[in-house]
Formats: C-alpha cells, structure tokens, sequence
C-alpha cells in the first residue's frame, strides 16, 4: 500500500500527539487526534487532519478508555493508531484489540509487550541473552520470608520493585530485615492500587549509579539497529529531568558492548519497531540491564540530534511495513545534545504542580535549539494530566559548548502565567558536577537539600 493513503490515529495528548502528527504530515498521512472534554484547546486537536473526543477529563474516561479510542479509528477510517508514551502505549490488552481488529499498531506486537511489560520476566530475557542483570530474585517473590532470604543472601541496600512498576513508582529500597518486612508489603499494596499487580521481585541496590540506555529499530523484517545510548542520571525520586547523548562517562569499548548486549535483547525477543532497553552502570563501568521500555520515550530527541535520526517517523514506517533504510554502520553520533524537562510546578514546594494559564511565552531559536512543546499563549493547562509543558533540546558539536547553549537557550524561555522549573533546570546546568559529567542518579537529592537550604536561609535571614 502506498504510504500517502494511509491514515493514522494518535491515542495520546501533549508534546507527543503534536510531535507524532508532524512526523505524520511529513510523510504524507493524514492524521486523527482524540482529546478529553478538558482538552478540547489543545494544540494537537489543532494541527490533526481531523478531532474526535473520546470522553471526559480523567484519562480512565477518555485517554484510557480503549472502546472510545477504538471506535474513533473505525469511525474515521483509521488504519494504524501511535500510542505515544505513557496512557496506552504499553498495555498489551488494547495493543491486542488494535491487532485483532486489523489495525497496525505503532509498536511491537503485543506478546511481546506482554513478556517485556513484565519486568521479572524481562530480567529472565535478559539473562537468557547473556546481557548481565542486577543481581537479586530468579522471578517474583510472593512470600515475605522468602524474600528476606534473598536480601541477606545478596545483602543490604535491595530494592523491592513492582514487576508492572513504571515511571519510577512501584520502587523502594530497604536497608535492614526490619525495614524489610514493611516495605514488602506496603510496595507490594500500593503495586496493587497503581497497576493492578501486586507482584514484586528483588534486586540489588547499586549505590550511585549512572542511568544508560540504548534505543533500538527494529522493522517487520528481521532488520535491527541500534543507536547508541542516552545518559538520563538527573532523576528524581527515579523519574527524569535532564537527559543527554552520548553519555559522557562511557567509553568506546563500553559504548559498543552495551548496544550489542541490547541488540541480543530485542533479537531474542523478536522486537519490532522503536524500543529502549535500560540499564544502570556501576563505578567499575560494568552495566546491568533494568528493563525494556517498549516504547517512544519521552527523551527521543536528544538521539535524533546527535544521529539525524527522526525516530517517530521511523516508527511510523516500520508500522506500514517498511523495511529500516538505515544500516547500522550508517548511523554516527555527531555532537552532543542535552534535552531538558519543563514542566509546570514549583520545585521549591515539592514540585507541586501548577496547572493554569499561561500568559505569555518566548521560545528560544538559533542553531541547534529545539522546544517540542504544545503552550501557546492563553492556553489553560488542565489539571488532569502530567505537568510537562515541553522538552527544550540542544546539540552543539561539544558536551561544553552543549551546556553553554543549553543555558543561553533557558535564559530565553519565558513562560509566564505557571510556576515553572526553568530556574531550577539553569541551576543544575551550572554546577560543577553537571559540568564535569560527574553525576550519578543521586544527584538531584544531594542538590536539592542544597537548593532547599539555600531557600530556608534567604527566607529567614
Ligand atoms: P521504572 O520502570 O519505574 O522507570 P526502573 O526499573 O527503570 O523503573 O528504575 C528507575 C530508576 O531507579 C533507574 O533509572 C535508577 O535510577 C533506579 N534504579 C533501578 N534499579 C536500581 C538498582 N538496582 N540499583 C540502584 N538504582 C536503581
């Protein structure tokens, strides 16, 4: 079928529905978008060939509700559907529903969701493909005694992790048999509220790691590539904040192994379309696979800068069944690039999040700036969804003159109207450590006692 008669429904809201209808537009598919009651404004019903509402405010009504968003892709004669990132995209059940009614879904099959999804699973994939895991439980641990012996076993720090965990929820550590039989159950409770799965497994706590991983293609043909990794170690409380590429710690050899080793992982599992493969690297440089994101990430455009690689329309064509153009000894890093998370909310009270309208905005431009947003003035953001206004993005040929831009570039956004993190982000970007590429994923906890302690002292002085 000629990719031009092609039409494609986007199932998500915000940057990526805007970021996914222009990869669409430029290859010629017309585009559909569904949008809540609470989002009627927003710029993605805008820019779509085509609008359909799909429910109410809350996402379980509109956003997650997998028979309205199905029925607008029948109804507007859809033949393909991008789930984007979060709501839909890793549900293997709704993955299935779109394969079962003959549309092609921008992502793996579902089996494959499925087994990858499960993240004591994936740890078994993983070691099956000998790419080292952290060390911990063979699969789930239903029994908290059991569990407590695995800890001793492997010793203190451990983490207790949900198996359908994400976006950093569903995660503890625990240091003591004590502490251990609390958090076990209180991990494995709140598993069951947020994903509908109290299973948990154990792992090892890597002190101070660094966060790499590697984003892969893979077309419906046996083709797979790699392209490098992104270092995202400015987390907090386990989510991201800053993400960069290529990583500045890693070197050639480590670089090279660690794309092999998730090569091995999405061979093994026979993965198609656009996926990242997550691990944690250690002070000796030995890396350990966490999980596979099946999925656009949120931090895709800080590879699309250093490999010229536009990733969502990648997506897009492997979905129509086209094969991969790009031949792994093709794809270059060039540069450095440094993507940073603007969201709505105000660091300095918990970053609680501040919904509202916004009043004005100014986008930075230039050489090698990049905002992938969905604000425009007078916009009203809702309070419904996550507080990410934008991801502003740079690449310069150096990590240096990366950062350099990065701070010009912030020093240009305004957004006004919301609280905002654009200072806190400036802040990080001059530290020292920031500077030197010197951090781990503690980082942000140690900065922010700081940024906080600071704060106290300028109140009370
Ligand atoms: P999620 O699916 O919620 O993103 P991950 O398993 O990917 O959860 O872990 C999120 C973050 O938690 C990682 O980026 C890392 O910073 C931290 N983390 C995960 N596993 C470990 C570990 N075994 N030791 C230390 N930190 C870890």
């Amino acid at each position: 079928m000629e990719i031009t008669q092609n039409k494609l429904l986007i199932a998500n809201r915000g940057e990526i529905a805007v970021r996914i209808i222009r990869a669409a537009k430029e290859l010629g598919i017309r585009t559909v978008a569904v949008y809540s009651t609470a989002d009627a404004d927003s710029l993605h019903v805008q820019l779509a060939d085509e609008a359909i509402c799909v429910g109410t405010e809350k996402s379980k009504d509109s956003y997650l509700n997998i028979n309205n968003i199905l029925s607008a892709a029948i109804s507007t004669g859809c033949n393909a559907i991008h789930p984007g990132y979060g709501f839909l995209a890793e549900n293997d059940k709704f993955i299935e529903q779109v394969e079962e009614i003959g549309l092609k879904f921008v992502g793996p099959r579902a089996e494959v969701v499925r087994k990858l999804g499960d993240k004591a699973e994936a740890r078994k994939i993983a070691k099956s493909s000998n790419v080292p895991i952290v060390e911990g439980s063979d699969g789930v641990v239903t029994d908290v005694n059991e569990g407590i012996k695995i800890a001793n076993k492997i010793g203190y720090p451990v983490m207790i992790k949900a198996v359908s965990g994400g976006g950093g929820r569903g995660i503890s550590v625990v240091y003591s048999n004590k502490e251990f039989l609390a958090v076990f159950e209180k991990t494995s409770q709140e598993a069951e509220i947020s994903f509908g799965n109290k299973a948990v497994y154990i792992e090892k706590f890597i002190a101070k790691p660094r966060h790499i991983e590697v984003q892969i293609l893979a077309d419906n043909h046996g083709n797979y590539i790699h392209l490098y990794e992104r270092d995202c170690s400015i987390q907090r409380r386990n989510q991201k904040m800053i993400e960069e590429a290529p990583s500045s710690e890693i070197n050639d050899l480590v670089r090279r192994r660690i794309g092999l080793a998730s090569l091995r992982i999405a061979k093994k599992v026979g993965y198609t379309n656009a996926g990242t493969i997550e691990f944690i690297l250690d002070k000796d440089d030995k890396f350990y696979f966490i999980e596979m994101n099946t999925r656009i990430q949120v931090e895709h455009p800080v590879t699309e800068m250093i490999t010229g690689i536009d990733l969502v329309k990648e997506q897009i064509r492997i979905a129509y069944d086209n094969k991969l153009n790009i031949k792994q000894r093709d794809v270059k890093i060039v540069g450095h690039a440094i993507e940073c998370r603007i969201n709505a909310e105000d660091p300095l009270n918990n970053f609680r999040p501040s919904p509202g309208e916004i009043k004005r905005i100014l986008v930075p431009g230039g050489m090698g700036v990049r905002f992938d947003s969905f604000i425009y003035p007078n916009y009203h953001i809702p309070p419904y969804y996550d507080s990410m206004l934008g991801k502003l993005i740079v690449v310069a040929p150096t990590r240096r003159e990366a950062i350099r831009k990065m701070r010009v570039a912030l020093e240009q956004l305004v957004i006004e109207g919301v609280q905002t993190n654009i200072e806190y982000q400036y802040m990080i970007i001059h530290h020292p450590e920031f500077i030197k590429g010197k951090y781990d994923t503690s980082f942000i906890a140690k900065f922010h006692a700081l940024v906080m302690e600071e704060n106290n002292a300028e109140v009370t002085e």
